[in-house]
């Protein structure tokens, strides 16, 4: 059976620069949507409408007490799945729960307890696939996707889907959170390909998700606070998406919903990254992001999108469990 998300086939045409371009501004905005969220994580709209009024500028502080344009674990977290990806020069899932464990070594600001959980059960049993549990159904393993959407751009549906799983179930293995995870891994792949007409596909994609399982329903009530819950989570970053047009509204209308911002700023800066490119970020969020971060985050998007079938011609490459890269 074809699954609703599955894209139709068509031929695939883009232009190399506008490319580059919306491939660093995926990955730019993923970091800048973090930065700017982390500030405001935990906090109600209202509690954020009474302390910053709208929030906007990147600033640091928050719970977690952060420097202006210091990143979190969705940042990190995705940085360690590319580096793993770039030296398998593909998939293999030991060397991906690797550079995760190497991530929570390095004393990370912030951890998931669903991502410490899988990490720690790497570290004894050495198994890299969570047993499934419909609990874990959070956003973990989607906060971290962008480089499955770079690395696998141009292969066939079947391979990105496989993609995407082997590197979220290290952590998080249930089906309602691949339903979510696969749909905005296809919608970043939409926008990266060709911009024009993006929008309504990705649109389409988000409704297409949402018939596949009405968790994802985010047609009715505004969400705020979203959870961690990935249904709560993409329900506000489709939501702002919809009402909003160019990147910087996006990023604001979703991180002033409060709840996980840090996470649905990094989910929708990808998103819309993607799609308006790097040149659509606002220069003072640019310069406020620490600079190692922001020169991983340009080396990796290049990297990954030339490992990529669409540009490399090579098939995404799957390195058995028992091999080592
Ligand atoms: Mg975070």
């Amino acid at each position: 059976m074809t699954s609703a998300l599955a894209p139709k086939t068509k031929p695939i045409y883009f232009d190399p620069d506008g490319l580059m371009d919306r491939a660093r501004g995926a990955y730019l905005g993923l970091a800048v949507g973090d930065a700017l969220g982390a500030t405001v994580e935990f906090m109600t709209p209202r509690e954020i409408a009474h302390t910053h009024g709208q929030h906007k500028d990147i600033t640091g502080g928050g719970w977690l007490n952060l420097k202006p344009g210091q990143v979190t674990d969705d940042t990190e977290m995705s940085l360690a799945l590319g580096r793993a990806i770039l030296f398998g020069g593909g998939f293999h899932d030991k060397t991906i729960a690797e550079a995760f464990s190497v991530w929570l070594k390095s004393k990370p600001v912030d951890v998931g307890h669903t991502v410490r959980r899988g990490i720690v059960r790497f570290r004894a049993a050495g198994t890299t696939q969570a047993p499934e549990d419909e609990y874990d159904a959070g956003n973990g393993a989607v906060m971290r996707a962008l480089p499955v959407a770079l690395s696998t751009l141009g292969a066939p549906h079947e391979d990105v889907t496989r993609a995407a799983k082997l590197q979220a179930h290290v952590t998080h293995n249930a089906p309602l959170a691949d339903l979510g995870l696969v749909a905005v891994v296809r919608m970043v792949q939409r926008a990266l390909l060709n911009s024009g007409g993006a929008y309504r596909d990705m649109i389409a994609i988000a409704h297409a998700l949402h018939e596949e399982s009405g968790k994802y329903d985010f047609t009715k009530k505004a969400q705020i606070n979203p959870s961690g819950f990935l249904p709560e989570t993409l329900r506000a970053v489709f939501q702002a998406f919809a009402r909003t047009d160019g990147f910087e509204a996006a990023l604001i209308d979703v991180v002033n919903r409060g709840g996980d911002a840090d996470t649905t700023g990094a989910i929708l800066g990808f998103i819309v990254g993607a799609l308006h490119g790097a040149k659509a970020i606002p220069r003072r969020w640019l310069s406020a992001l620490e600079v190692d971060v922001r020169n991983a985050c340009e080396d990796q998007a290049l990297q990954l999108l030339e490992l990529s079938p669409l540009l490399s011609g090579v098939p995404v490459r799957f390195i058995p469990n028992s091999a080592t890269p």
